[in-house]
């Protein structure tokens, strides 16, 4: 018989387990603690149980961490992984350090149905959602290559963030990010602060809402345009979703929301959305829907065949300035990994000679 996987489970479904191998329920809390806070992913390592549940569990479970294809590291410490799951699907995450913490960077599909112009994964097609395992899978085998087990207090980790925005879109695999997102979270096992862990998404506008009331995160939209007409050109999901749904949705979260303010983010493309008006056209969206709009403004990373340019670093200067003049928040996010293709929108699943960087 096929051994049932045990990472991804919820603590109920753990706690289903447990009553089924007919022993008492506080073992499920153990059980918890020993996938998801000290990481074990071998059962004669649980040290809290008696010999012979250690071998039930084994004849019955597996602990499975995704395969990692290949790893490299960035000259500025950025961390790519390409895993493979079970069927041979693979993805990458990758983890972006800062001087004392870092965020790791997860994905939820296997490509993308979205299909964004400027984006290397949604030139890839969808060929499935991600499990929640599969997710949760990608930032523990992140702690793995770090050492951070069991889960340290929160103030001495260095895999300290979770940040959604790796291949795919989060808000086509509700179910399953959810599920992933509670165990990230849980306070008996992974810990990460719902605070800590942001979800990207393209604007699905009807999922907006439930996926930030499941779950607590915080939100960010990828905008990228002032209007309507600019977004449908390069994001295809503006014709079912327009801005005005997308900001109705984000209205509501902000009243959900302690923080009360949503991010969007704005990838700076030249001669397309980087001049002094298109910020002043996207101050004045933000004015008349109400919404207290923070920006982060990111250089494009430009892939082989893409048709797009990077908007020039002084004109997402002067961009930057206009809304700050404004008093709209407008950091300039600079690309990390580069070299090594782990930048936004530069992730894929499948090797492709074509992607090849210039000049490698
Ligand atoms: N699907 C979600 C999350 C993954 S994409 C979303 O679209 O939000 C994460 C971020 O990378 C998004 O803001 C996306 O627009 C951005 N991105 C995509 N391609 C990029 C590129 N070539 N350069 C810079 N950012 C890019
Ligand atoms: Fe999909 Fe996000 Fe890429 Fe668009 S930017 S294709 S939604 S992963």
């Amino acid at each position: 018989m096929e051994k049932t996987e045990l990472i991804g489970l919820s603590k109920e479904e753990i706690a289903q387990e447990i009553e089924k191998l007919g022993e008492k329920a506080f073992r499920a809390k153990q059980l918890w603690q020993w996938l998801y806070f000290h990481g074990v992913t071998d059962f004669e390592k649980m040290t809290t149980f008696s010999k012979d549940l250690r071998a039930k569990l084994a004849e019955s479970y597996k602990i499975t961490r995704p395969k990692i294809v290949t790893e490299q590291i960035s000259k500025d410490k950025t961390h790519k992984w390409l895993f493979e799951f079970s069927d041979g699907q693979r993805i990458e995450t990758v983890y972006i350090p800062e001087d004392d913490r870092g965020a790791v960077c997860i994905s939820t599909q296997v490509g993308c149905a979205v299909g964004c112009k400027f984006c290397h994964t949604g030139s890839q097609k969808i060929t499935r959602n991600l499990t929640a395992g599969e997710i949760v899978g990608q930032f523990m085998a992140a702690r793995d290559a770090y050492g951070e087990w069991p889960s340290p207090t929160d103030e001495t980790r260095y895999l300290s963030n979770i940040v959604v925005m790796g291949m795919g879109e989060p808000l086509h695999n509700m179910e399953n990010v959810i599920k992933a997102l509670k165990i990230l979270t849980d306070g008996d096992g992974i810990a990460i602060s719902k605070r800590r862990i942001t979800l990207s998404t393209s604007g699905i506008a009807p999922n907006i809402v439930p996926m930030i009331q499941a779950t607590g995160v915080k939100l960010a939209i990828s905008l990228h345009a002032p209007n309507n007409e600019k977004r449908s050109q390069i994001m295809p999901i503006n014709k079912r979703y327009p801005i005005e749904e997308i900001l109705k949705a984000c209205k509501a979260y902000q009243e959900l929301d302690g923080s009360h303010y949503v991010t969007f983010e704005y990838l700076m493309l030249k001669d397309f959305n980087d001049s002094l008006d298109d910020a002043r056209e996207l101050m004045d969206i933000m004015r008349k829907n109400k919404i207290n709009a923070k920006f982060n403004l990111i250089a494009f990373n430009p892939w082989p065949g893409c048709g797009f340019e990077a908007s020039p670093k002084e004109r997402i200067a002067a961009f930057s300035k206009e809304l700050q003049k404004n008093h709209f928040s407008a950091p300039i996010r600079t690309p990390r990994g580069q070299d090594i293709l782990a930048a936004c929108g530069q992730l894929k699943s499948k090797k492709d000679e074509k992607t090849a960087p210039k000049g490698e």
